[in-house]
């Protein structure tokens, strides 16, 4: 039997034992349960650093020049921004239609505190690492593709014998990472069950049923986004066929849904990307970490279904001037975002408050984030992945329009002589 479809077992097993059990055996669960799944998830995040970096320095030094880390760069850099701003107006329409929230009472729910958003400049800043290896003990990303950058270009530049030891260490330790993931992604469906479990029970239908609406406009914007943005960037951009794209994605597709991490999916995500769809190691080496870190589509669904449904249980009717404000932040909030779980919940105050809607409607988000957090994060990866798709077969065009040319001017140097 392949992994996803035990994953996929496992998760519906979760479900059902989860039921069963009901809220009562929430202490034992905890005790018992619950830490099986963070096992499985350490370990996965153990390999976050090392594959990147490793990857990284591969995928540059396989590059061999910053100019076409540049082109990658920009190319995913836009398409990024585009998706994300479609996928909050996705969400908005999901909830006009569905209308999460109506007449529902808020009760006396009060609201998380919130954080102020970090400035532009502060964001440069940070994205330098003053200590690296510090950096890497924190799993910040952007910081550790900023050195990967740099160890890379060094490499390229020092060249000759030394430079190419250090390129095949590097691809060989990039080579062992892959290899230990696929390990521990042996013990998913076990992982996924005892990550799962907790969650249905302490998320039962009580706390559900109410506040089902806005998990159905959630659901419903992340489908329509899958649909509408990525299935035609595979198929259109990345030139492959969505289905296999699909079958491909479908076990870090389950990984981040029970997760709940961008970043924790990232190792999975890569691997697959490379084993499986053979996209090319130095475009997802590059295009994949930063996509963990500032693309979430689904967090920007998220972020458009809630503003509306905040809207709609304190009866404030969204004006036009509020949701280009909330379609501005939450693009905003989203790139701001970490990948991990809830991250998306602290954001969304930042969006309710640009449009001047009480904060207080966190709360209520608050109680089923969770449930939330496995649509948004699932979009969020495989938005990842489809993007490095679509600049994989560009670059691939690129190479060879270059090569058409050499050969050319090649055959235009043989005819003069
Ligand atoms: N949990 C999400 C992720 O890791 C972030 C979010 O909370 O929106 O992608």
């Amino acid at each position: 039997m392949g992994l996803s479809i035990q994953i996929f077992i496992s998760l519906i097993l979760s479900v059902v034992v989860g039921l069963t059990l009901g809220p009562d055996s929430a202490p034992w669960v905890k005790q018992w349960i619950a830490p099986v799944g963070t096992i499985f998830i350490n370990l996965i995040k153990m390999m976050i650093v090392p594959v990147i970096f490793s990857s990284l320095v591969t995928g540059m030094t396989g590059l061999g020049d910053l100019k076409k880390l540049g082109r990658i760069g920009a190319k995913t850099f836009f398409i990024y921004m585009g998706t994300t701003a479609v996928a909050i107006l996705l969400g908005f329409a999901s909830a006009f239609l569905i209308q999460p929230g109506v007449g529902l009472d808020m009760g006396a729910a009060t609201a998380p505190e919130i954080k102020a958003a970090p400035t532009f400049m502060q964001v440069l800043v940070s994205m330098i690492p003053a200590n690296p290896i510090a950096s890497m003990a924190k799993a910040e990303i952007l910081p550790l593709i900023v050195f990967s950058i740099f160890i890379g270009s060094g490499i390229i530049a020092v060249g000759g014998k030394k430079g190419m030891f250090l390129t095949n260490l590097f691809d060989a330790f990039a080579e062992v990472c892959y290899k230990i993931i696929g390990m521990i992604m042996r013990l998913s469906p076990i992982g996924v069950f005892c990550l799962l479990v907790p969650v249905v029970v302490t998320n039962g239908p009580k706390v559900l049923l109410p506040l089902l609406s806005v998990i159905i406009a959630a659901a419903l914007g992340s489908i329509a986004h899958g649909l509408v943005v990525y299935t035609p960037i595979i198929a259109f951009l990345g030139k492959m066929n969505p289905a296999r794209f699909y079958k491909a994605m479908s076990e870090a597709m389950m990984i981040a849904f029970t997760t709940c991490s961008s970043a924790g999916t990232l190792p999975v995500n890569m691997k697959n990307l490379i084993e499986k769809l053979k996209v090319k190691k130095e475009v997802v080496s590059f295009v994949l970490p930063l996509g963990a870190t500032i693309n979430m589509d689904g967090t920007a669904v998220y972020m458009g279904v809630c503003a509306l449904f905040v809207a709609n249980v304190y009866g404030v009717p969204l004006t036009m001037n509020q949701m280009i404000m909330i379609m501005f932040t939450g693009t905003l909030a989203s790139i701001g975002t970490a990948g991990v779980p809830g991250g998306g919940l602290i954001m969304l105050a930042m969006v309710l408050q640009s449009a001047n809607l009480p904060l207080e409607g966190i709360a209520l988000v608050a109680g089923i984030d969770r449930v939330l957090d496995m649509f948004r994060t699932t979009l969020n990866i495989t938005g990842d992945a489809a993007v490095a798709v679509a600049v994989d077969h560009s670059e691939k065009s690129s190479d060879k329009e270059l090569i058409e040319k050499m050969q050319e001017e090649k055959e235009m140097n043989s005819i003069i002589k």
